[in-house]
């Protein structure tokens, strides 16, 4: 049976840069990039196309960025304003459908399912929704509609800036991809298949099955709002830790979640267990929390492999509030002792973090730590079996 693409995935472009260009027109054609000030530490939140251009992208340090396009309009950005927007665009989405799902401060997941019968046509109904949120934000808003998360948002990059795309023939669409365009293989996966000869994902889908799936699986069901999760099935294992006292400073929160993500990976490797999701968390000095998570591209217990996952997450954490963080916390999920697809993916970090563990367990946690934890030597007692966090909580 086809599915009935039900599926509107929605995202602003160029969030912090169209709001600045909107509150100073003078700013309007020109490149504008968000994050601070060219002579400035720190990176670029977000840049206008015209910025683009010049290769300059979010993530990248403001220097570098500075060095591309120096007659670039550098802001430092107004976070407050850009929540009381987002807020605004969700709240609008929301009229439309119950079933919103924030994904980050300028990107949505509706679901019209629900809606279906209620129009002569989905697509119409899609269109309302991404004309009602541009007229109430001001702002351009690519849009795409599939019947599933992955395609959803695979169509609205394809749409932008500010289109509407509707995937056809979607899985066919998707199987023509080169399989680093989906969302979440990141370039080092991508060059291992490349290695095995997968290119396309038609050739993952066809030779490793199941590792298509979890990646498809990935989108499809991780992204639900934290309240609104079935409850969960499997077992997973949590390291989360209150700060002393509130930490805005990147290295260090980082180094939290490194030393967070390490206990976890000695864990499993233990129980000889591999994960397969994993999840970070950030509760902000105003207490608001936030989660994301991510299908690992492969199953495994790697201390490398999940701190990278971590740190990918992170910086998506950070932009939702301009406040210092109070807590940090790490989960794995989806935990099984066996895997089927392609063990060798990963087996020099796995024999890294086994060896690791071989080490702590003989001569105490902190027998080996890796240089990001050794940052935070200078905030907490350091004893055999680890740093004496503030609070640390084991939770089931
Ligand atoms: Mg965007």
């Amino acid at each position: 049976m086809k599915k009935i693409p039900a599926v509107l995935h929605l995202d602003i472009d160029a969030f912090f840069a169209a709001v600045e260009v909107q509150l100073n027109p003078g700013l309007r054609g020109k490149p504008v990039i968000v994050g601070g000030l060219g002579h400035e530490r720190g990176v670029v939140c977000t840049a206008s196309y015209e910025a683009r251009r010049f290769g300059v992208h979010s993530g990248m340090a403001l220097r570098t960025a500075r060095n591309r396009c120096p007659q670039a309009v550098f802001l430092r950005g107004r976070h407050r304003l850009y929540c009381q927007i987002s807020e605004k665009f969700f709240a609008c989405l929301r009229r439309f459908s119950p079933q919103v799902e924030e994904v980050s401060i300028d990107e949505a997941y509706v679901d019209l399912s629900g809606s279906r019968y209620l129009s002569p046509s989905l697509i119409e109904r899609a269109e309302a929704v991404k004309a009602a949120a541009e007229r109430e934000t001001g702002l351009a808003i690519s849009a795409g509609l599939a019947s599933s998360r992955l395609g959803a948002k695979l169509a609205s990059e394809a749409a932008k800036p500010g289109g509407f795309c509707r995937l056809e023939d979607e899985e066919e669409f998707i199987a023509s991809l080169a399989v680093d365009r989906i969302p979440g293989v990141g370039p080092q996966t991508a060059f291992i298949l490349q290695g095995l000869g997968v290119s396309r994902v038609s050739d993952l889908q066809r030779r490793y099955p199941s590792l298509w799936k979890k990646i498809f699986a990935g989108h499809d069901d991780s992204r639900q709002p934290l309240g609104e999760r079935r409850a969960a099935k499997s077992p997973s294992f949590s390291r989360e830790t209150t700060f002393p006292s509130d930490i805005s400073d990147r290295e260090l929160i980082a180094a939290h979640l490194a030393y967070l993500t390490d206990r976890l990976a000695v864990h499993l490797a233990t129980e000889q267990l591999f994960a397969g999701r994993l999840e970070v968390k950030v509760r902000f000095s105003d207490f608001s929390t936030f989660g994301k998570r991510t299908a690992l591209p492969f199953p495994t217990f790697a201390h490398a492999e999940l701190f990278r996952a971590v740190a990918a997450l992170l910086p998506g954490l950070l932009e939702r509030k301009r406040l210092p963080l109070r807590l940090v916390g790490v989960k794995v999920e989806d935990l099984s002792q066996e895997r089927d697809i392609l063990p060798f993916f990963s087996l020099r970090g796995e024999s890294l973090t086994r060896g690791l563990a071989d080490v702590k367990e003989r001569y105490g946690f902190s027998a080996i730590l890796t240089g990001r934890e050794r940052l935070l030597e200078d905030l907490y007692p350091m004893e055999r079996e680890g740093l004496v966090l503030k609070t640390a909580s084991l939770t089931k």
